[in-house]
């Protein structure tokens, strides 16, 4: 298996997300020399780990050629800027103004490309996964925030700053409006302080994934995201949304999906099967856009 994978370039690939940092080393989905994850923890210490990772293993294979990182934001973005690859305004303790992509290349010594954490995703299903027909699609998680990567003409969406859906603004549910402010440090109840799972969280003291099917919650999830849903629908007109995170799974897919057709009332083809759908690369999608990234795909 080395052997064979030693024939092609090898690229080290992270996605940086609130809980945890996944790690690998390879070329493609198929062609994987080493991986691990790696709790978030402070920027220093999760540094360290991540050091550690790529530098036990640089010495067995010496020809990884660059690293590419998919991280929460906000980042800068821009390679002009004197703080290109900065992690921005973020509410994560010590992560803010951190200079994650500098600290990896200079403590490792090879070139590290940086995007958005949806936007490496986006990418990795664009190539490997489930956007691999389309020309436009959005990829979106629903973890422990949101975030959406828009993929336009099969290339990732920029304008002056990456998007910031995930701040996007919904309408408080009625039964909600004396009773919860959304957690979102910097809006309140933007789409991530309603629908995250940090928002989860406050509002019912636990995940969504452990309450009864008969749980209120589960609806009013499906609510939230559907009206989301729809608003990128319209904005974007995508053939697919790709949604992946630690919050999705089947049971909220499929509510989601029937209220998001009846919200949309036949004003945009969102009623076929294919149109909501699980990433196929699973959890992987981030990752192997990251190594995608640094393939420069
Ligand atoms: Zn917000």
């Amino acid at each position: 298996m080395v052997k064979k994978i030693l024939k092609k370039k090898i690229y080290g690939g992270i996605e940086g997300g609130g809980t945890k940092f996944r790690c690998v080393i390879g070329s493609d989905p198929d062609n994987i020399y080493a991986s691990s994850e790696i709790d978030t923890k402070t920027p220093i210490l999760t540094i360290k780990e991540l050091i550690n990772f790529f530098s036990e293993k640089q010495s067995e294979i010496p020809q990884t050629l660059k690293i590419g990182i998919g991280c929460f934001g906000p980042l800068d973005l821009d390679p002009q800027s004197k703080t290109y690859g900065y992690v921005k305004e973020t509410p994560k303790p010590g992560w803010k103004n951190f200079d994650i992509r500098g600290e990896l290349e200079r403590a490792l010594k090879i070139p590290v490309v940086i995007d958005t954490d949806v936007n490496a995703a986006a990418i990795g299903e664009l190539i490997w996964g489930a956007g691999r027909e389309l020309q436009n699609f959005l990829y979106a998680t629903i973890g422990t925030g949101i975030g959406v990567g828009a993929v336009i003409n099969k290339r990732i969406f920029y304008a002056q700053h990456h998007p910031e859906m995930g701040h996007m603004f919904i309408p408080l549910n009625p039964g909600e409006r004396e009773t919860f402010t959304g957690c979102c440090p910097y809006h309140g109840s933007c789409i991530e302080g309603l629908a995250s799972g940090s928002a989860i969280t406050k509002r019912w003291g636990s995940q969504l994934s452990v309450l009864q099917k008969d749980h209120p919650a589960w609806r009013l999830e499906a609510e939230y995201l559907a009206t989301f849903f729809a608003n990128l629908t319209f904005a974007f007109q995508p053939q697919k949304i790709i949604v992946g995170g630690g919050v999705m799974n089947n049971y909220l897919l499929s509510l989601t999906k029937e209220i998001l057709s009846q919200k949309i009332a036949d004003y945009s083809n969102t009623n076929s099967d294919n149109y909501l759908v699980h990433p196929q690369l699973g959890n992987k999608s981030g990752v192997m856009g990251a190594v995608a990234l640094a393939r420069n795909l």
